[in-house]
């Protein structure tokens, strides 16, 4: 009977995990320069298995996907983080799909708007998967800044890097926020893209789809941790930045040039 009662409460743990988004600290700190936190991987591992975010300096895109950090560089290749290494922007859950559907030939208008039709809530944020084989992929990342930090949208502008890929495997990994979110996190939604090798990575500002999967994850607990330091105290946080990161987070996919 013990064996049993273990069991269903660590069922339900697990349930309650997996209703669950994680975020460490927010977006407008971000954007307005604070690329250093102190939340290493091996804190944040038991938080979720499946995510994004920055890492420490804007080494790069951070992508969390089945419980591996890894950070996509500048030329788009990846490093598994060490442990050690620290965020200052992180979104985590631990992703299990409660809904789940086949896709074809996909825009990435006609993805988001499935995922969105996927979802029961509208109003909840949402954690998309959609695993497949891409026709084409626009990606992104930034090259690695130094002190004193500036804005993101003055980082961007001048050291943002975009490259492309066609015919490869993998996953987009992200989620759906509503716009009630915004300041704290990426209003719409916002992907970063890992390949099937691992070699592969980067913020996804259009992807083509072959066929696939999608799943989406529902979590309507939503779970804030703010940093506690000088840095973060010293920030002003007045929504300033709030049409930048439309400008940077929301390259509509008819916004860019076809490569
Ligand atoms: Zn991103």
């Amino acid at each position: 009977m013990r064996g049993v009662a273990l069991f269903l409460l660590l069922l339900s743990t697990m349930a309650h995990a997996g209703d669950s988004l994680n975020q460490f600290s927010t977006i407008g700190a971000l954007m307005a320069g604070e690329y250093e936190g102190d939340w290493t991987v091996d804190e944040l591992t038991n938080y979720g298995n499946f995510g994004l975010g920055a890492v420490n300096r804007l080494q790069g895109e951070l992508i969390v996907a089945d419980g591996t950090f890894y950070v996509a560089v500048a030329d788009g290749s990846l490093r598994q983080l060490e442990l050690e290494e620290q965020m200052p922007f992180v979104m985590l859950t631990h992703f299990e799909a409660q809904a789940v559907t086949r896709l074809g030939p996909s825009s990435y208008v006609l993805m988001t708007s499935a995922a969105k039709t996927l979802a029961a809530n509208k109003n909840l944020p949402l954690a998309v998967r959609i695993d497949g084989h891409f026709k084409k992929l626009l990606l992104r990342s930034e090259r690695v800044q130094t002190k004193p930090y500036e804005p993101l949208a003055t980082v961007m502008a001048r050291d943002e890097v975009r490259y492309s890929a066609r015919d490869i495997t993998g996953s987009l990994i992200g989620f759906y926020m509503p716009a009630y979110f915004r300041g704290l996190s990426v209003p719409g939604f916002h992907f970063h893209f890992v390949s099937g090798d691992r070699n592969l990575g980067g913020h996804v500002i259009d992807a083509e789809l072959t066929r696939g999967k999608l799943s989406v994850d529902p979590t309507p607990v939503f779970h804030l941790v703010l940093p506690d330091n000088s840095r973060f105290a010293g920030l002003v946080l007045d929504g300033q930045h709030d049409a930048a990161l439309d400008v940077i987070e929301h390259q509509t996919p008819g916004s860019v040039q076809n490569k």
